[in-house]
């Protein structure tokens, strides 16, 4: 099958892992016998520097008549004055909204091999296999009134967290459709003894709860959730939550695997065309040393085949080559290791289709 796939690799470590997870997708077009046809764009802060923009309604253009596209990072100390006019930042929302992704879906496993590399006990990670999901597009981030003004003689600050039904009926639907294909077990995640919004939150996950009766549902408010991720990670499963708190949870969560540089992530919407990339970000301290890790953006490219291209097979040899040589014991420094960003993918590209 024939595939377009549009590579933004931003800036940063961002083309040196993208760069080798594309050669990790053009070994499974040889094996599979697909062909990925790939379009490189510029996003975030190298944007900036070209084009004056940090994306242009060009490469968004592209990226929404691709089948899927793979970020690297975007950003670094060059463009984080706060008053400039345009931040690498931005297109990554723009981008967000454009392909109309409202779904962050992070799996965090921990690999027994990496337990050590956790700041949890060994023994609070047996089992560890969650997968969030954040809402993008509402809450505190995007509702108005916002902004700040000065009321009766003093200074004041306004932010607004404001969801629709419909926004939190749709996210809520895939938590439930992906835990069908996992532990049937959804947690929602809310704050419903104090704010308005979650109360709404809590009453639609009951009601899509009711018309996936095969599925248990849970309801958690933020506070235990953050505690619980800590304390006994391994009893959650599909956690389902609004924008801020699932900001705030999913690099909570992150640290359990021990590196920023393993985790991958996909954002979905109504459309197949999916946005993949790492959680990390651009890394500037280690950028061209050519040592970042790259199985974040490698296990983004089997959550693409997967969720984008429907590609099962093809996705999960990817994740059984990733599993066997960190199993080897084939480690970057992030992980404790002394194998460079394209060794660690040569590895990784050995073990593809065995
Ligand atoms: P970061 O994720 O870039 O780095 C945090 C730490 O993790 C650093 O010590 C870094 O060296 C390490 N690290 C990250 N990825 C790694 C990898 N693949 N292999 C090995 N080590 C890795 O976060 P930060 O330092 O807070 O942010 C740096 C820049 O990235 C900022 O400009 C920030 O705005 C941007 N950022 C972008 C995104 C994104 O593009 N989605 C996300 C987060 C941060």
């Amino acid at each position: 099958m024939n595939f377009k796939i549009t590579l933004l690799p931003g800036d940063g470590i961002g083309p040196e892992v993208v760069g080798e997870a594309v050669r990790v997708l053009e070994t499974i077009a040889g094996k599979y016998k697909h062909s990925f046809d790939f379009q490189e764009r510029l996003m975030g802060g190298c944007s900036i520097d070209k084009y004056g923009s940090s994306l242009t309604d060009e490469t968004l253009a592209d990226c929404v008549a691709s089948d899927s596209v793979l970020l690297g990072a975007v950003g670094g100390p060059k463009w984080d004055d706060p008053n400039a006019k345009d931040r690498p930042e931005r297109g990554l929302l723009a981008l967000r909204k454009g392909l109309g992704v409202f779904a962050n879906l992070r799996p965090v496993k921990v690999h027994p091999a990496l337990v050590d590399g956790s700041p949890l006990k060994p023994e609070k990670l047996q089992g560890v296999d969650i997968l969030v999901l954040r809402e993008l597009t509402g809450g505190l981030y995007f509702g108005f009134p916002k902004g700040r003004d000065v009321k009766d003689g003093r200074e004041r600050a306004v932010d607004t967290l404001e969801y629709y039904d419909y926004e939190i009926k749709r996210i809520m639907k895939l938590a439930f459709e992906l835990a069908k294909g996992r532990k049937k077990k959804v947690t929602s995640v809310d704050k419903a003894n104090v704010l308005e919004s979650s109360r709404l939150w809590r009453q639609i996950a009951t009601q899509v709860g009711k018309e996936n009766p095969d599925v248990e549902l849970e309801h958690v408010l933020v506070d235990t959730a953050s505690m619980r991720l800590i304390t006994g990670p391994a009893w959650m499963d599909v956690v389902v939550t609004e924008n801020m708190f699932g900001d705030i949870l999913t690099d909570e969560a992150s640290v359990l695997a021990g590196s920023m540089g393993m985790l991958p992530s996909a954002s979905l919407g109504e459309s197949t065309v999916g946005l993949y990339e790492p959680i990390h970000g651009s890394a500037p301290d280690i950028a061209g040393k050519g040592i970042a890790n790259p199985i974040g953006t490698i296990l983004s490219t089997a959550m693409m085949l997967r969720h984008s291209l429907k590609l099962e097979a093809e996705a999960a040899s990817i994740e059984k080559a990733v599993d066997a040589v960190i199993t080897a014991g084939a480690r970057t420094a992030d992980i404790g290791g002394k194998l460079s960003t394209r060794q660690m993918a040569d590895e990784i590209i050995k073990h593809i289709g065995e």
